[in-house]
C-alpha cells in the first residue's frame, strides 16, 4: 500500500470502516487495526515509537520490547447514556470516569510556533513486513506470511496467547484479545481482495489517497511511486522489518519569514523530523514532489502528479479483477 499524506484530511473514515468490519466483537473494543494519528504526537498506543526503537530487529538480532499497559491504548469510555436518555436524569452526556488517554488524544495539536506551527495526519496499519518481527517472535509459529500476496496473518487456532508478537512488533500493530486469549491484527482485508475488492480503509477513503497493488508489478502505481519516482517511503525503516506500507511525505504550506512573506527555502515541517519518520530518502522525495508540482502548475505534463491526483478511483487499485463497488 502507498499512502499519500498530502491528501489525508484526518476524517477517520478508514478507521471506522475497519473497526465496523473487523473489530466489533468482545475483547476487540480497544483495537484499531487502522488508526490515524496527528504527527508530531504521542500516537496510538501512547509513545509507540519509543517502544519501537527498542524492539524489532537490531541488526540480525530480534529484540522484544515491553508490553504497553491497557491505558496506553485508551480504555473504552463508558458514557452516562442510561441516566440521560432512559432514566430522566437530564444533563449532558459525560464519561463515567476521568479520561487520561485515547487513540486520538492529541488530534489536531500543532507543534512549533504560530504562525509557523505544523501538524499532519499519519494513517497506520500493519505493514505486512518482508521480515516480520511478529512472525519471528512467535514460539508456536502461529504467524505466517502468505506466499501469493505477502499478507501476514495470525492463525487463530494455533495462537496460544504468548504475546511475544505484541512485544516484538516495533509498530505496535498486533493486539491482544483478552476475551479470546489470542493475538489479532490487520488482515489486509484478504477476503475482499480475493473477490477483487480493495481493503475497506482504501475503498472508503474520501481523499483517494491509498494505492493498493503488488510492489513487483512494474507497470503498477506502487512500483512507480516506490521505485521509479522514489516518492513513497517506509515508516521508520530503521526498525528493520522491511515495511510494505509506504508514505508520500507531507508538504505543508510555506513558512512565513519575519516580514510575513513566504519563505520557500525552509519547509514548515522540520526536515529533521521528516528524516526521523521516513529516513534519509525524504529529502530527494520532497525535491521530486516540488519539481513535479511546479511542472504541473506551469501547464506542463507530469505523470507523477496525475498518478497522485487519481481522478479515476480505480487507478488506485492494481488488484486482479478489481470490482467497481
Ligand atoms: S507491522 Fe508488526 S505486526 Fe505487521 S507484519 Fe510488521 S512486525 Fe508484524
Ligand atoms: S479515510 Fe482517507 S482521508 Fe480520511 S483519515 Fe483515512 S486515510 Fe485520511
Amino acid at each position: 500500500m502507498v499512502i499519500d499524506l498530502n491528501k489525508c484530511i484526518g476524517c477517520q473514515a478508514c478507521t471506522a470502516a475497519c473497526k465496523s468490519l473487523w473489530t466489533d466483537e468482545p475483547g476487540q473494543e480497544y483495537m484499531l487495526w487502522n488508526n490515524v494519528e496527528t504527527k508530531p504526537g504521542r500516537g496510538y498506543p501512547k509513545d509507540w515509537e519509543a517502544k519501537g526503537a527498542k524492539s524489532g530487529w537490531q541488526g540480525s538480532r530480534l529484540q522484544l520490547g515491553e508490553l504497553h499497559p491497557p491505558q496506553d491504548f485508551g480504555l473504552p469510555v463508558r458514557l452516562n447514556v442510561e441516566d440521560v436518555y432512559f432514566k430522566g436524569a437530564g444533563g449532558q452526556l459525560a464519561a463515567a470516569e476521568p479520561l487520561t488517554y485515547g487513540a486520538n488524544w492529541d488530534e489536531d495539536t500543532s507543534s512549533g510556533e504560530y504562525p509557523n506551527n505544523y501538524h499532519f495526519y499519519l494513517p497506520r496499519l500493519c505493514n505486512h513486513c518482508t521480515k516480520p518481527a511478529c512472525l519471528e517472535a512467535c514460539p508456536v509459529r502461529a504467524i505466517y506470511k502468505r506466499e501469493q500476496d505477502g499478507i501476514v496473518l495470525v492463525d487463530q487456532d494455533k495462537c496460544q496467547g504468548f504475546r511475544q508478537c505484541n512485544r516484538a512488533c516495533p509498530y505496535d500493530k498486533v493486539y491482544f484479545n483478552f476475551v479470546r486469549g489470542k493475538s489479532q491484527k490487520c488482515i489486509f482485508c484478504f477476503p475482499r481482495l480475493e473477490q477483487g475488492v480493495a481493503p475497506a480503509c482504501a475503498r472508503q477513503c474520501p481523499g483517494r489517497l491509498r494505492f493498493v497493488g503488488f510492489l513487483e508489478d512494474q507497470g503498477g502505481p506502487i512500483a512507480k511511486l516506490v521505485y521509479q519516482w522514489k516518492v513513497a517511503l517506509p515508516l521508520h525503516p530503521e526498525f528493520g522489518t522491511g515495511p510494505n506500507v509506504y508514505y508520500v511525505p507531507p508538504i505543508l504550506p510555506a513558512r512565513f519569514d519575519a516580514d510575513g512573506d513566504f519563505d520557500e527555502l525552509e519547509p514548515r515541517v522540520p526536515m529533521e523530523y521528516l528524516r526521523y519518520l521516513f529516513g534519509p530518502g525524504v529529502d530527494a522525495a520532497l525535491a521530486t514532489l516540488h519539481d513535479e508540482m511546479e511542472r504541473r502548475q506551469g501547464g506542463r505534463a507530469s505523470e507523477l502528479m496525475d498518478l497522485l491526483i487519481a481522478k479515476d478511483w480505480k487507478s488506485l487499485f492494481n488488484i486482479p479483477d478489481v470490482k467497481v463497488y
